[in-house]
């Protein structure tokens, strides 16, 4: 944007200096409750870079949602010197009053964009997001969790061949650094072909706060606006630990149904053919099963559920 060229999204106007939350409408409930999506902008005095922190397009992925809320409600983005913030902690408002990932038309919105105005739920929110936000952007990061049952340890994924993203990455200081193809219809992939690069974070697991993912995702924030010249060097968090990067990674299925316990949990070293977890039988039958790990790599992701059937995923190994 030029300097004093207002941002405009629907009917708002930013200029600089100018801050203020916006109401995106995206539906109703059948009570006739109308559904706003709510985005902060915060626009500094000075021109730079225009940046999403989105959460909440999963409703039930708690732990992004207050990495966000957490960094509104200590001011963070009223601090910014140069730039402007786009904060939407909640996106899928449906899927947070419903513990759920979803839409009530059980659509995944992050599996309906670009979207279209006249699509699903999913679609239309996905739509908003399209329309009234992405083309203002210079990057974003997208904050997500891990599954039900499912840890992922605190980790940045970017597109593989995207080298701004991968800039953007290792300026936040995650402790993994993933290079991963956006699942079709994302928010990350449909914006690449936008030219804009948005990377996931994922940190811990559905519906259950995870104190090391959401501290180190808003230490993440705060490292990169530094990096971009938007916060003052004085805001800096601590320096970011080692940055491991995976190019590849595969999940290890349960060989067998039992009862489930991990060894070594999201963030180890794991050399193959190491004992990580084992299967029991909870009737008593069948003697243990242990598990080894298939691959060396670091566990960046594993099952928190007790009861597993054969097949599920229960270590996910990167190398
Ligand atoms: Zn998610």
């Amino acid at each position: 944007m030029d300097d004093n060229t207002p941002l405009r999204i629907n009917d708002a106007e930013f200029f600089p200096g100018m801050s203020g939350t916006l109401q995106l409408p995206v539906g109703a409930l059948p009570s006739g409750t109308k559904i706003n999506v709510n985005a902060k902008v915060f626009r500094a005095e000075e021109p730079g870079p225009t940046v999403l922190f989105l959460a909440g397009i999963h409703g039930d992925e708690i732990n992004g949602i207050e990495i966000v809320r957490r960094c509104i409600a200590e001011n963070v983005f009223d601090r910014l010197i140069a730039g402007t913030v786009i904060a939407i902690p909640l996106l899928n408002v449906y899927g947070f009053i419903n513990f759920s990932r979803d839409v009530p038309d059980g659509k995944d919105v992050n599996r309906a964009f670009p979207g279209s105005a006249g699509g699903s739920l999913a679609s239309r929110i996905a739509q908003t997001l399209t329309k009234s936000v992405i083309p203002y952007l210079d990057f974003g990061i997208d904050f997500h969790t891990g599954g039900r049952g499912t840890y992922n340890y605190p980790q940045l994924r970017y597109t593989p061949d995207d080298k701004e993203a991968y800039e953007i990455g290792k300026a936040f200081g995650p402790p993994l650094l993933i290079a991963s193809k956006p699942p079709v219809r994302s928010l990350r992939r449909s914006a690449y072909a936008a030219e804009v690069p948005i990377l996931t974070y994922e940190g811990g697991e559905n519906q259950r706060y995870d104190g090391l993912s959401i501290q180190l995702g808003t230490e993440g924030i705060k490292r990169l606006l530094v990096h971009h010249g938007m916060l003052p060097q004085s805001e800096a968090p601590r320096p970011a630990g080692p940055i491991r990067q995976v190019e590849r990674s595969k999940w290890q299925r349960a060989g067998r149904a039992g009862l489930f316990r991990w060894y070594k949990p999201s963030g180890h070293y794991v050399n193959k053919g190491e004992p990580i977890g084992v299967i029991c039988d909870p009737r008593g039958i069948l003697t243990d099963k242990r598990v080894k790990a298939i691959r060396s790599g670091y566990i960046i992701g594993h099952a928190n559920s007790a009861v597993v059937s054969q097949g599920d995923a229960l270590f996910h190994i990167g190398e």
